[in-house]
């Protein structure tokens, strides 16, 4: 595996596996070494080592090795054991910074997520309940509206009905004024045509009088007529006598004269009873010329009268259609009283319903009011929240920064490159006997060799190999991954890193990387990878993403083959397979051109792509006597990280 980091700069470049050859060996590489510095005199004993902060770290990264000369090893190996003891405190410690700051992280996250989503409800049920007053304060307004406008139409119905019913009754009191004066002039008109019937009465009865003058007038007249005639017989017998008496005249002239004096006085009195006549004539004229005057005002009293009468029938009729008139209007004011009462209570209980909702509005506003305080209040603790958050999210990635530093110079400590050994336990099949290793292969016990040398014996004569680390027979898949685990996080950290298995056929290269099915013995392949994904995910909560892509080959004759090649015939015809070439370019990766490359996001993934790999190998084992040590397999996973909070990209292969 081997991993880069652009931003950096300053890139590991990857190195091939050592050269050093050893007869079933294995080598785990590479790593540049910067011990040379180190100098001999180290404490016997590890002292105890704390951190108090970041001067410590730092003092820590300043130390120098001193005193030791270059010969003296064990004073430099223990001078760095401790040094290396130091540092993994100081990473220990870091690591529960880490985890500190990862578990406040976590807690702040939750709080602001918490926090966020009771604003989001609260928002929310702070709209919604707006948005409801709103409606019922709009629907009530305009229900009000309504009311009032309704109101005022019944008010001016009301009016105009009152003033109608005011006309009525101002008419109804003129109607009764009118047929009081009518019933007066009535009144009045029938006394006087009582009068003028009496008047005519007594008209009648004067005439009648004036009649029976004018028959005993006529009859004094015919009288004096009669007595005129005898005056005139008379006459006629005096002057007969007169004649006779003529003689006598003398005598008689006296009583002539007298007589004459006496007709003259009769005539006189005729003349007297003619003019009194004419006079009485007069009288009856001026009497009948009364009488016919009273006649016409009789006439014209009675025509008034019917004409009164009339009048009067149709005031009483005017009268009575006025009062069903007025009976209807005050009914029909009634009603609109009635109405008017009752909409006056709608609209005193519209009015109540009115003042409740202006108090709910109210309380809501006050309910508003406090919510946006409590918004606010919120929202400066999620900024304060946030702040807290960043602060915490910056330390973080100083915190991390500083234990990439810290983990790299561990493995420079330890070595760039790395020489493991590992031992394979010897195998029934193979009929060995199990005291044959003892016999030819020992680990050395002496302190400065333990767990780093191994002594074989061959022909009688013992031969000593030291490596960076030795694994005896015992030693598990999960003790040999303990010591590469530490690469792994080197590769997410944007730096190369290449483990490289070689030796004899049959000494376990196969075993140790790929394992076999099953807990226990997973090989280092599948458990790196394990380890790769969830260190992801892990620092996924830190705003890192990863992107994996996988690729695998085969060396096998000299000649590269695409173990994932699409359709790829499961055979080892040569002349099929496509011409891949190796390619470096300037910043220090190494591509194979024409090679397929798969994107992986789960272990599953990965599981899947090693097993179709070793299918494809599969024709190549059964040829293995012959050419095995030809046959190179390479897994190449490319790991590509970006961080959201910090902006910072990579590519790792
Ligand atoms: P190589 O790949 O180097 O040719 P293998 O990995 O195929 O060798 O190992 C050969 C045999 O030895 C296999 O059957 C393997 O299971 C077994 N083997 C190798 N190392 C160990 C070990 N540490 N423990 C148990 N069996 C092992
Ligand atoms: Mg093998």
């Amino acid at each position: 595996m081997a991993s880069s980091l652009p931003p950096r700069g300053s890139y590991l470049k990857k190195e091939n596996a050592g050269t050093a050859r050893r007869e079933m060996g294995l080598k785990v590489a590479p790593r540049r070494n910067v011990l040379s510095a180190i100098n001999n005199g180290g404490a016997e004993a590890a002292p105890v080592v704390e951190f108090s902060g970041r001067e410590d770290v730092e003092r820590l990264l300043a130390e120098k090795m001193k005193g030791k000369s270059k010969n003296d090893f064990k004073g430099r190996v223990e001078q760095m054991s401790d040094y290396i003891k130091k540092l993994r405190a100081c990473i220990r410690w870091y690591m529960e910074l880490e985890d500190g700051y990862l578990a406040e992280q976590e807690k702040l996250r939750g709080t602001l997520d918490a926090e966020n989503s009771r604003h989001t409800q609260l928002e929310a049920q702070l709209s919604n309940a707006i948005e409801e007053l709103k409606a019922a304060n709009l629907d009530l307004t305009r229900r009000c509206e309504n009311l009032e406008e309704t109101l005022s139409r019944e008010k001016s119905e009301k009016l105009i009905a009152a003033e109608s019913y005011e006309k009525e009754m101002q008419e109804r009191e003129l109607a009764e004024s009118s047929r009081d004066l009518l019933t007066v002039d009535l009144e009045r008109v029938t006394h006087d045509a009582k009068r003028f019937s009496e008047q005519l009465k007594m008209v009648q009865d004067t005439n009648k009088r004036l009649q029976e003058y004018n028959t005993s007038l006529q009859q004094y007249n015919s009288n004096l007529q009669a007595d005129a005639s005898k005056s005139g017989e008379t006459i006629s017998k005096l002057q007969k006598e007169k004649s006779a008496m003529m003689e006598t005249m003398a005598a008689l002239r006296e009583c002539n004269n007298s007589m004459s004096s006496q007709l003259e006085s009769s005539r006189a009195s005729q003349q007297e009873a003619i003019r009194v006549k004419e006079e009485l004539r007069k009288e009856v004229e001026c009497f009948r010329a009364e009488l016919k005057q009273a006649r016409d005002d009789r006439d014209h009293s009675v025509a008034q009268l019917n004409n009164l009468n009339i009048e009067l029938a149709n005031c009483k009729e005017q009268i009575g259609r006025s009062s069903k008139e007025c009976e209807s209007m005050s009914t029909k004011v009634s009603a609109l009283e009635e109405t008017c009462n009752t909409q006056q209570d709608q609209i005193q209980t519209l009015q109540k319903q009115l003042a409740v909702a202006t108090e709910k509005l109210k309380l809501a506003d006050v309910t508003a009011i406090e919510a946006m305080t409590g918004y606010e209040e919120q929202k400066e603790k999620i900024k304060y929240l946030e702040e807290r958050l960043a602060h915490a999210e910056s330390q973080i990635v100083e915190g991390d920064e500083l234990r990439k530093k810290l983990h790299n110079t561990i493995l420079e400590l330890k070595g760039n490159i790395r020489v493991f050994c590992r031992v394979r336990p010897l195998l029934r099949f193979h009929g060995d006997s199990n005291g044959l290793e003892g016999a030819s292969i020992s680990f050395p016990t002496s302190v400065e060799s333990a767990g780093r040398a191994i002594d074989l014996m061959n022909q009688g004569q013992k031969l000593s190999f030291s490596y960076d680390k030795v694994f005896d027979h015992n030693a598990s898949q999960e003790d040999v991954f303990v010591e590469i685990s530490q690469l792994v996080q080197s590769a997410l950290d944007g730096y190369k890193v290449c483990i490289f298995a070689y030796g004899q056929t049959g000494s376990g290269k196969t075993y140790t990387m790929m394992g076999r099915p099953g807990n226990d013995q997973k090989g280092m392949i599948p458990r790196s990878l394990e380890q790769i994904f969830k260190t992801s995910q892990s620092l996924e909560s830190q705003g890192w993403e990863y992107f994996m892509q996988a690729s695998m080959l085969e060396i096998y004759n000299e000649s590269i083959r695409d173990l994932l090649a699409p359709g790829r015939p499961n055979s080892f015809d040569m002349s099929a397979s496509k011409q891949y070439t190796i390619k470096h370019d300037p910043h220090g990766n190494t591509t194979v051109s024409d090679l397929t490359i798969i994107d992986v996001f789960s272990i599953a993934d990965v599981t899947n792509l090693l097993e179709k790999a070793s299918h494809s190998r599969s024709v190549g084992k059964t040829q293995m006597n012959e050419q095995s040590s030809r046959s190179h397999f390479v897994f190449t996973l490319k790991i590509s990280g970006s961080n959201k909070v910090n902006m910072s990209k990579g590519f790792l292969t």
